[in-house]
């Protein structure tokens, strides 16, 4: 099999980052290819699917044409900022151009050490690989821009993690770039404006080509990724999602959804909810994604300041102008996607939404499920099972007539049906599938990512993944696993 690789990340300069091979492992076994995917990079699925296909997915051999480095970034983690992160446990083996002319990067996650690794083995245990795997999958399928996953092999050694020893794994992640924020982040740090330039001029050939040239193309980036960032994180809220772990280095320029940690879709509604094991403080929290997404986009920002203008002050003017633009996208978008669920114009009103979102929070209700009867509510059922989703009935019925005289299910249920999922990847379902890989049975796992390749049908198969978790199987907490 002949990859036809074209990277362009490994002809930038040295110090962008480190030339490393994968690290072989004992006894490579596939898991799962996403033959959709592969078709689409034109990458034949029988060949990945055969030992020698497998071997290089679980890096013990480099295709020709593969140019393997560990790419060198920075970033803010929990609002601290460490001038040298990197990939720890990533491996890049290069670029390959799909058949619809779009670039996508080629990534081994898991496949040990790199000069990035810090005190970390630089593999990845069976867990968070299938949680990977299943959640930008299901986040690719529900229409979010989000890094995707090709495949998923098991190494046949043994990782130690504080849960124990662990089956290991290698992903394959596909991506329309690596570059972070944090990446911009690891060259101002340097003070390297050289280097800021060209990483600046590879990501606009590469995401915003129409950006231009010279100074005003770094405004058009900075524009671009802000705008970028509002439209996902409106998105992401709409669907419930979590993400956990919005560090910079975890904040992508393609405006896609990148590092599924310690993420999470809500069960029961609650505008603080947190996952994460790590984020203690609830920085990360539903409702605070969009003000971090700003925090984020601030610090990229100062690492465009020495492109935007020869003169400091004209240079944070311009940035201030840009960022300004963040608040009032995001709203817009946030309206319009919550109007959507709610069957309303595009313009809300916001009042009825929030009303509803407070009601929710109130009464615990689970958050994916109530959108759908809702939506059974406008197609014409009656509102019975969606009223005894609340503990007490009246402030719900009252808010229910005012949605009535407010809402246009015969315009708008389309609408509604396509911005409220019936599956989502609960955390129960996931959570289910991992140990049960672990056991050595991949069933649960298998049918859960083919039930979520459809998320908006009904799917009669599939009911037992709709609905929410009882008491005893509630996940609380999710980890990152490294
Ligand atoms: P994350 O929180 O997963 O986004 O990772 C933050 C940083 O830790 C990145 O630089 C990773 O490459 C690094 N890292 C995470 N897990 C490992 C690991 N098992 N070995 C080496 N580095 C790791
Ligand atoms: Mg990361």
């Amino acid at each position: 099999m002949n990859i036809p690789f074209d990277n362009t990340y490994a002809r930038l300069p040295e110090r962008f980052f480190a030339k490393q091979k994968p690290t072989c492992v004992p006894e490579p076994e596939l898991i799962r290819v996403n033959r959709e995917l592969a078709t689409q990079l034109s990458l034949d699925t029988g060949w990945l699917e055969s030992a020698d296909g497998v071997a290089m997915l679980a890096g013990n051999a480099v295709p020709e044409g593969a140019e393997p480095i560990a790419q060198a970034y920075a970033g803010h983690q929990f609002g601290g900022f460490s001038p040298q992160l990197g990939d720890g446990r990533a491996i890049l083996l290069g670029e390959v151009v799909d058949t619809g002319g779009a670039r996508h990067d080629l990534q081994l996650k898991g496949s040990g050490r790199t000069p990035f690794s810090r005190r970390g083995d630089g593999k990845s245990a069976l867990g968070p690989v299938l949680r990977e795997y299943v959640v930008s999958e299901a986040m690719f399928a529900l229409g979010v821009p989000t890094t995707r996953a090709l495949a998923a092999v098991a190494t046949g050694e043994r990782v130690i993690r504080q849960e124990g020893a662990l089956f290991g794994a290698v992903f394959t992640r596909v991506a329309a770039s690596h570059i972070r924020v944090g990446t911009f982040q690891y060259f101002l740090a340097r003070n390297d404006i050289d280097a800021l330039r060209r990483l600046a001029d590879h990501a606009i050939a590469r995401h915003y080509p129409n950006a231009g040239e010279g100074q005003d193309a770094y405004v058009v980036l900075l524009e671009s990724v802000a705008l970028a960032q509002a439209d996902l994180i409106a998105q992401w809220m709409s669907l419930g999602f979590i993400h956990g772990v919005m560090n910079t280095d975890n904040t992508a320029i393609s405006g896609e959804t990148i590092d599924y940690g310690p993420c999470a879709f809500m069960d029961a509604f609650h505008a603080q909810c947190v996952f994460s094991s790590i984020d203690s403080g609830g920085r990360y929290a539903w409702g605070n994604q969009p003000d971090i997404g700003l925090w984020n986009l601030t610090r990229f920002a100062e690492t465009l300041l020495p492109l935007l203008s020869d003169d400091p002050g004209k240079a944070t003017e311009v940035a201030k102008a840009v960022l300004s633009k963040y608040p009032e996208r995001f709203e817009k978008q946030y309206i319009a996607r919550f109007s959507a669920k709610f069957g309303l114009s595009p313009e809300g009103p916001i009042e009825l939404i929030q009303e509803c979102l407070d009601l929710l929070g109130t009464h615990e209700v689970d958050f994916t499920l109530f959108f759908r009867n809702l939506t059974r509510v406008a197609g014409g059922e009656d509102s019975q099972t969606l009223a005894a989703m609340f503990s007490s009935g009246e402030p719900f019925e009252e808010w229910l007539t005012k949605w009535r005289s407010e809402a246009e299910p015969a315009k708008y249920l389309a609408d509604m049906q396509a911005a409220n999922p019936v599956l989502i990847p609960r955390n129960h379902r996931v959570e289910q599938a991992i140990q049960s890989a672990y056991g050595g049975d991949f069933t649960p796992f298998h049918r859960l990512v083919d039930a979520l390749a459809s998320p908006y049908a009904d799917q009669v198969e599939y009911v037992d993944f709709e609905t929410p978790p009882r008491p005893e199987e509630i996940v609380r907490e999710t980890f990152c696993g490294t």
